[in-house]
C-alpha cells in the first residue's frame, strides 16, 4: 500500500441533516476513532470484527465533554473502499458535532483529507480502475465544494489579515536572528536569547487563542440571533409562525413579565438560527407603542441581526420611523409584509420616511408565505457575505486552516532549535 498515514473527512455535506458522516481512512483509523469511543459496554473497537455497526459516544478524551451520540462502522482492511482500514463515524448532522468530531479526530492522529483523497487511496490501492476513480472523484468533488461553500466563511479577511500579522512578527524575529548568526562579531545586533523566546511565545499564545476563539465561536454554537421587530400588528408573529412551520423548528417559550420571548432555534439554508419574538409579551392597551420601541431598542442591539417590519396596506406611522431610528441598518432587513393586501406599493417603498440604507429589502405576505424565500436568501447572504458578527473573536475556520494553526502551535513551542520551525512557517 502506497499510503499510510490517516485520513478524515466529513463526507456528508454540511447542514441541517438528520446524519452525517465522519469518516477516517488509514492504518490508524481504528485507534484513533478508539480513543474518542466509548460505549455503556467498554467496547475496544481495535477488537471488534469487521465490518461491523457500533452505539457509542463521542468523547474529547482530553477535555472528557461528550460532544455526540453515535453509530461506530467498522471496516478492516482489506476488504474496504480504500482497502484501508475505516471508521465511519455516523453523527447527528448539524454543523456543530461534525466539526467538533472532525476536529477531535484531527487532533488525535488523523490528518485532513483532500478532496477525492479516499477516491485516490482507492485507486492507488487497486481497488478501482482510473476511469471509476475520475468518476467517483466528481461526485465527491462537487460535494467538498458544496460543503466548503457552507464552511469556509467569506470573513476570510479577518483571517488573512491576523495570517499577515504573524507572518510579519515571524519575518523580523528571523531577520533578527540571521543578523545575529551572520555578524555575530557585532554586538549590537545581540538580541538575548531569552527576550526572542519571549516573543516567539508570544506570537504562539496568540494563535493558540485565535484558535480556541475560533473553536468556541458563538456562530457554531448556537446559530445567529435574529429579532423580529416591529410596530404591534405588523405581523411579526404570523411571520415567526411561517418560517417554524417551513423549517420545522425547535421553539421554547420564556416566560416572565419582563422578557415574555419565543425562542426558536432553525436552520436556514443550512445555517443555524436562534430567531426571537416578543410575541408573548402582554401589552396593555395605553403602553403598546412605547413598549414597542423599548423592544425594538433591547432586542436590535442583542441580536445579530434583524427583520424590521413594516406593514405595507398601512404605509409608514411615527411608530415606525420612531422604530426605524432605533436600528443598525447595516444588519437589519427591511420586510414589507402584507403585499397581499396592496395592488403596489409606492415606487420609493416608504424611504422617504424611514430611509434607504438597509442592508436589504424583501417585499412579503407572511400569511401567504409570499417572498419567503427571497426573504430566508437575505437572511443568508447577509451571514456569508459577513455583513453580520464583524467580531473579530467569530471567525469561522476551515479543518485545514485549523490543522495549520495547530501544527503551528505545535512547532513554535518545540525545545529545540525553535528558529528552524519559524523558518518555515514563514
Ligand atoms: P404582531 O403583533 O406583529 O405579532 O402581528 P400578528 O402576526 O399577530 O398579525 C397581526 C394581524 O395581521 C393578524 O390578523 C394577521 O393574520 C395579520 N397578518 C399578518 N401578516 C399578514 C399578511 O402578510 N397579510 C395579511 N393580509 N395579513 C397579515
Amino acid at each position: 500500500m502506497v499510503n499510510q498515514d490517516t485520513i478524515a473527512a466529513i463526507s456528508t455535506p454540511l447542514g441541517k441533516s438528520g446524519i452525517g458522516i465522519v469518516r477516517l481512512s488509514g492504518s490508524s483509523a481504528l485507534s484513533v476513532a478508539g480513543k474518542l469511543f466509548r460505549s455503556e459496554s467498554g467496547l475496544d473497537l481495535a477488537q471488534v470484527e469487521s465490518h461491523t455497526l457500533h452505539h457509542g459516544l463521542v468523547y474529547d478524551p482530553g477535555s472528557n465533554d461528550r460532544i455526540d451520540e453515535a453509530l461506530f462502522t467498522v471496516m478492516k482492511s482489506p476488504n474496504t473502499y480504500t482497502k484501508e482500514d475505516i471508521v465511519e463515524i455516523n453523527c447527528h448532522g448539524g454543523i456543530v458535532p461534525l466539526r467538533e468530531t472532525l476536529d477531535l479526530v484531527l487532533e488525535h492522529g488523523a490528518r485532513p483529507a483532500e478532496p477525492g483523497e479516499f477516491t485516490k487511496r482507492a485507486f492507488l490501492n487497486g481497488r478501482l480502475t482510473l476511469d471509476q476513480a475520475k468518476s467517483v472523484n466528481d461526485i465527491i468533488e462537487s460535494k467538498t465544494r458544496f460543503s466548503l461553500e457552507l464552511s469556509v466563511d467569506r470573513l476570510e479577511g479577518k483571517f488573512s489579515e491576523f495570517l499577515d500579522s504573524m507572518r510579519e512578527e515571524l519575518t523580523s524575529l528571523l531577520a533578527e536572528i540571521e543578523v545575529m548568526m551572520d555578524y555575530p562579531e557585532y554586538e549590537d545586533s545581540v538580541v538575548p536569547r531569552e527576550e526572542l523566546m519571549e516573543d516567539l511565545a508570544g506570537i504562539r499564545e496568540r494563535i493558540k487563542k485565535f484558535l480556541a476563539d475560533s473553536k468556541d465561536g458563538k456562530i457554531v454554537k448556537e446559530g445567529h440571533r435574529v429579532a423580529i421587530l416591529g410596530r404591534p400588528n405588523v405581523g411579526k408573529s404570523t411571520l415567526l409562525n411561517k418560517l417554524l412551520e417551513e423549517e420545522r423548528a425547535i421553539v421554547s417559550e420564556t416566560p416572565g413579565t419582563t422578557r415574555d420571548t419565543i425562542e426558536a432555534e432553525l436552520s436556514i439554508n443550512g445555517i443555524p438560527f436562534l430567531i426571537t419574538d416578543t410575541a408573548g409579551i402582554r401589552e396593555t392597551e395605553g403602553d403598546i407603542e412605547r413598549k414597542g420601541v423599548r423592544k425594538a431598542k433591547e432586542q436590535g442591539k442583542e441580536a445579530d441581526l434583524a427583520l424590521f417590519l413594516l406593514d405595507a396596506g398601512d404605509g409608514v406611522n411615527d411608530s415606525d420611523v420612531e422604530i426605524s431610528k432605533e436600528m443598525d441598518r447595516d444588519k437589519t432587513v427591511l420586510v414589507l409584509n402584507k403585499i397581499d393586501l396592496v395592488d403596489s406599493l409606492p415606487e420609493n417603498r416608504f424611504t422617504d420616511k424611514i430611509g434607504e440604507d438597509w442592508a436589504n429589502v424583501v417585499e412579503l405576505s407572511a400569511k401567504e408565505g409570499r417572498g419567503l424565500a427571497e426573504l430566508e436568501d437575505a437572511i443568508t447572504e447577509m451571514v456569508w457575505g459577513g455583513e453580520v458578527r464583524k467580531d473579530e473573536s467569530l471567525v469561522l475556520l476551515n479543518v485545514q486552516e485549523k490543522q495549520m494553526l495547530r501544527e503551528a502551535v505545535d512547532d513554535l513551542g518545540k525545545r529545540k532549535r525553535p528558529w528552524k520551525m519559524v523558518g518555515q512557517l514563514i
